[in-house]
């Protein structure tokens, strides 16, 4: 009987189809960042509900309409992550990780929880694949990292991907720029969409980023932020240009862009590909000098991303021509009765010892179900133990691409595996 449970509203279970294609994505995120000397951190997926309060900010969308807030027994609140950056930096100073002078490299991946309205490409929990440097401010770092962002999306095959930057100042220049803002979009108070009108007192850089299309009509009259940046930010800006540059990453400046969290001081950058829809962003992040020094630590400048992995599978498994779905299916064990069966375990195990992945049916009906299963499965072989074969002390290989059949010696599992490992290799990534 169809059962009327549920998953929650904007939240989805992801199937055996799909979840290889996460695994891929997701080992393929660690390997690259460990190409570029990150390390993995792992952090509760709820935090006390201040930390997030102190950091991604008060005035924020997602502070003030979009975090899952609840009481626990002993009247504590706890909020589950809408973002990493929060829990990563205070596990950061909680274990003393972030010493002077010194570059700390990290990176996560999790599920963040928000409450949205759900559509294509927004969820309210949703996975994130993250990177923060603690303990430089060069420019350099900037550039590596968005370099290192644009080269595993190129690995990954993602398609159409660009990338955009922009500079949000500091805390000496930015406050110059909020007034030029206000001032500029004042007379259009009444044409902004409510929330921009709350916006426009209590935090007008987040107008930029108002999805409604009268307030992005509005914000033509914006001035660009560029032209008040002080000259450190001015010259920062510069330099990463210069080193994106001379990466040869191809960007493009959109003054426009400002990110919807508080703390992000100079260079914010996001990627998106053209192949997503409305909500097409893939990645974002920027610099962030003085949250570390906000959340109570050392003053430790920042700087970090976070993918939306969701729609980084989304991405992939859109584009024509790409199988990163397929698991390994190496060989299906087909036998026929108790005597074959026991074999058919036993060949099934030393198979996998050689690292071949194999399958077999415990309560087979006849060798033609079993063959149809296997190809099913995809196998790239189907190693045959039946009567017959147990009688002459011999295993049947069999190609399922084209029917080559070979006998080999029972037993002899070296041959076997080297058999298989010489038709090709495992089907991932192929
Ligand atoms: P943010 O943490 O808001 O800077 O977002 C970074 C990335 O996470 C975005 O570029 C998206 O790819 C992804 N993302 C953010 N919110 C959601 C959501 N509600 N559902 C799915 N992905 C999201």
């Amino acid at each position: 009987m169809p059962s009327d449970l549920k998953a929650a509203k904007g939240t989805k279970d992801i199937l055996p189809e799909e979840a290889s294609a996460w695994q891929h994505v997701e080992e393929t995120s660690r390997r690259h960042f460990a190409l570029y000397g990150f390390e993995e951190i792992r952090t509760p997926i709820f935090e006390p509900t201040e930390l997030f309060n102190k950091s991604t900010g008060s005035e924020t969308d997602i502070v003030t309409k979009e975090m899952y807030t609840f009481t626990d027994r002993s009247e504590r609140s706890l909020t589950l992550r809408p973002e990493g950056t929060p829990g990563v930096v205070r596990a950061a100073l909680e274990h003393a990780l972030l010493r002077k002078g010194e570059v700390e490299r990290l990176y996560y991946i999790g599920p963040m929880f928000r409450y949205e309205r759900p559509q294509k490409g927004r969820s309210r929990q949703f996975s994130q694949i993250g990177v923060e440097v603690f303990g430089s401010a060069h420019a350099a770092v900037d550039a590596e990292v968005m370099e290192m962002v644009l080269a595993l999306f190129r690995k990954l095959g993602v398609a159409q991907s660009s990338l955009q930057v922009n500079s949000v100042g500091c805390a000496a220049c930015r406050p110059r720029y909020r007034t030029a803002l206000q001032e500029a979009l004042a007379p259009y108070r009444d044409k902004l969409c409510p929330d921009c009108v709350k916006r426009l007192d209590t935090n007008p850089l987040r107008i930029l980023d108002c999805k409604v299309p009268g307030c992005i009509e509005i914000r033509q009259k914006a001035p660009s932020i560029l032209s008040f940046l002080c000259e450190e930010c001015r010259q920062h800006f510069e330099q990463v240009r210069g080193l994106l540059d001379a990466l040869g990453v191809a960007y493009q400046v959109n003054e426009r862009l400002v990110r919807g969290l508080d703390y992000y001081t100079r260079t914010t950058f996001e990627v998106a590909s053209s192949s997503l829809g409305a909500q097409d962003a893939l990645c974002g992040g920027g610099r962030y000098d003085d949250l570390v020094a906000s959340m109570g630590g050392p003053a430790t400048p920042g700087f970090g991303f976070a993918i939306g992995a969701d729609r980084l599978v989304m991405v992939l498994s859109e584009s024509p021509g790409r199988d990163i779905t397929a698991p390994p299916a190496d060989v299906y064990v087909v036998h026929l009765g108790a005597a074959g069966l026991k074999e058919a375990l036993v060949a099934a195990r030393k198979l996998r010892e050689s690292g071949l992945a194999a399958r077999l049916d415990p309560d087979p009906k006849d060798v033609k179900k079993q063959m149809s299963r296997a190809s099913a499965w995809g196998a790239r072989y189907a190693l045959i133990i039946g009567e017959r074969e147990l009688e002459r002390g011999a295993y049947t290989l069999k190609r399922m691409s084209d029917g080559f059949q070979r006998e080999l010696r029972a037993g002899d599992w070296d041959e076997v595996a080297r058999e298989i490992a010489a038709g090709g290799g495992h089907a991932v990534g192929a």
